[in-house]
């Protein structure tokens, strides 16, 4: 219970540590490195012990860690668990400053992904993200990280006395409703350049120096253990950092693996993964196949190794709502706390099947871990995640499975404490096996 709750702080210690995906790559690095993990670069040619711990980061918000397996790779093949580093939520425009009546200063933005809106508003908001920077040689550009960690901006919303229809249907206006508020104009507040002055001050650099930025909207305040028995962990980025930070962990307590283990945490999955650190790119596979090269193995050992591979794609799953149970599917009725889910589509929007089910069932008994099952109402279309896109690139055995969870996409997402240990468990039960 002790361990349990521990690494439920460790999630929430994680998630605050990691606003945006550009974070959760730096800080899963940090875990990486203090467990003796090398970070390998894809310009370099590699090469790999049996054994070896290795990590490579692609374009600042995508990271592929393994750790090599000391039987034949060709034999064992992959033991591989898929997440992402990326969470709904609102990302700044260029030429964000927008003045109105003559003193509001606002930040014009646009929504990433599929955030509830309303869960926006008024709640203290910082920035992060990362800032690009001249550099000597203009194909590689100075990239640093920004995370202003203060209350800088808030979305407000309008009275119910301006906006009768607040509490019937209020469709915020992703232009007009959404911006945030920034300050009020002042002499020491321009209304141009205000955030460039901010990103120059806060980085230490010339504001001549910055040449663009990705930044995004985070909720200030951390997350917490909430419940009569601190049963639930509530929190920003649950989905899908919960996975992450399972998974990272579970592959650094890796000591001796007969498979080689992977743990791949792809980017841009909220707004379909099609870019080159997404899981509709080539990322896995490239790297798979440069684990067998670096082992000494060609095409032939490569192809072996998929065969006898399996990907368990971890991303949230949807729990039963306590105030809305006719949401969920009559007879598959996940519950926080009860064990994790499998999931499965009829339509293939989940890569699940029988034979792959049983493998994980299987793996979850070994770990002591109880398994549940979530499914669509068929009425109801549901969301996808990465384990159909990614067994699209490679062709090897998968299923998706999540921690059961409330409130996905909301700011604040809400999942169970024994949930994300059985996440843990069950990801090391693979990596052994
Ligand atoms: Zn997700």
């Amino acid at each position: 219970m002790k361990q349990t709750r521990e690494f439920a702080q460790q999630l929430i210690d994680f998630c605050y540590a990691s606003p945006t995906a550009f974070h959760a790559v730096a800080t899963t690095r940090e875990l990486l490195e203090k467990n003796k993990f090398v970070q390998l670069h894809e310009t370099d040619s590699w090469k790999i012990k049996s054994g070896g711990r290795y990590y490579l980061v692609r374009n600042d918000s995508a990271l592929v860690a393994f750790v090599a397996g000391s039987a034949p790779v060709a034999e064992q093949g992959f033991r591989i668990v898929g997440a992402h580093t990326d969470s709904p939520g609102f990302r700044i425009k260029p030429a964000p400053e927008m003045l109105t009546e003559g003193a509001y200063l606002k930040l014009n933005t646009e929504v990433y992904g599929g955030p509830i809106l309303s869960t926006w508003f008024d709640r203290p908001l910082a920035i992060a993200g990362r800032v690009a920077l001249k550099s000597k040689n203009p194909m590689q550009p100075q990239i640093r990280l920004l995370n202003i960690r203060r209350p800088v901006c808030i979305i407000p919303n309008i009275a119910i006395h301006m906006n009768p229809d607040a509490n019937t249907g209020f469709t915020p206006n992703k232009q007009i409703d959404t911006l945030p508020l920034l300050g009020m104009i002042t002499q020491k507040l321009e209304e141009k350049g205000y955030l460039g002055k901010l990103i120059a001050s806060e980085l230490r650099v010339k504001e001549s120096e910055i040449l663009d930025f990705d930044l995004f909207l985070y909720e200030h305040d951390k997350g917490c253990l909430i419940g009569t028995a601190e049963e639930f962990i509530s929190s920003g980025r649950i989905d899908d950092l919960s996975s992450v930070h399972a998974g990272i962990s579970a592959i650094c307590s890796v000591s001796k693996a007969k498979a080689t283990c992977v743990m791949a945490c792809f980017d841009h999955e909220e707004v379909g993964s099609s870019t080159m650190q997404g899981a509709d790119s080539q990322m896995l596979a490239e790297v798979l196949e440069r684990i067998v090269i670096g082992l000494k193995g060609g095409r032939s050992e490569y192809f072996r190794a998929l065969a006898a591979s399996y990907i368990i794609s971890a991303d949230g799953a949807h729990a039963v709502h306590p105030n809305k149970g006719e949401k969920a599917d009559p007879t598959s009725r996940p519950l926080i706390n009860r064990g994790l889910v499998i999931k499965l589509s009829a339509n293939r929007s989940y890569t699940t099947d029988a034979a792959t089910a049983a493998t994980f069932i299987q793996l979850c008994e070994k770990a002591g871990v109880k398994t549940q099952r979530f499914v669509n109402r068929s009425d109801m279309r549901g969301g996808s995640t990465i384990g159909p896109i990614s067994s699209t690139h490679v062709s090897i055995r998968s299923i998706d499975i999540g921690l059961p969870m409330l409130a996905m996409h909301s700011i604040r997402e809400l999942c169970g404490i024994e949930d994300h240990s059985a996440m843990l468990r069950v990801i090391q039960e693979l990596y052994q096996s």
